[in-house]
């Protein structure tokens, strides 16, 4: 499982976020979508596992949580 917690910035809050991915459920090297789509680098691939490499990089935009088609990515 990956997980990555970073800061967002909520009005005027600062709150703690996590990306969580669960590597049982993801197509791992044969899919990649969610490292492709991510607009600001965060995702990444170590070996047959998807990780998060960059959590400081995510604007929460939830993009890898929609493509994934396996529901593995959870960004709160
Ligand atoms: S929420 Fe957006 S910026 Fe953050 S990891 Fe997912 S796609 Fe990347
Ligand atoms: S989109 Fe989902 S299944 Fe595909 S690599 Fe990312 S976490 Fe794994």
């Amino acid at each position: 499982m990956g997980l990555g917690s970073f800061f967002k910035r909520n009005n005027d809050k600062v709150e703690e976020s996590h990306i969580e991915i669960s590597n049982a459920d993801c197509n791992g090297s044969s899919c990649e979508k969610c490292v492709i789509a991510c607009p600001n680098n965060v995702l990444a691939k170590d070996g047959d596992d998807t990780v998060v490499g960059n959590a400081f990089a995510c604007k929460h935009c939830r993009v890898c949580e929609a493509i994934c088609p396996n529901d593995c990515i959870t960004v709160n």
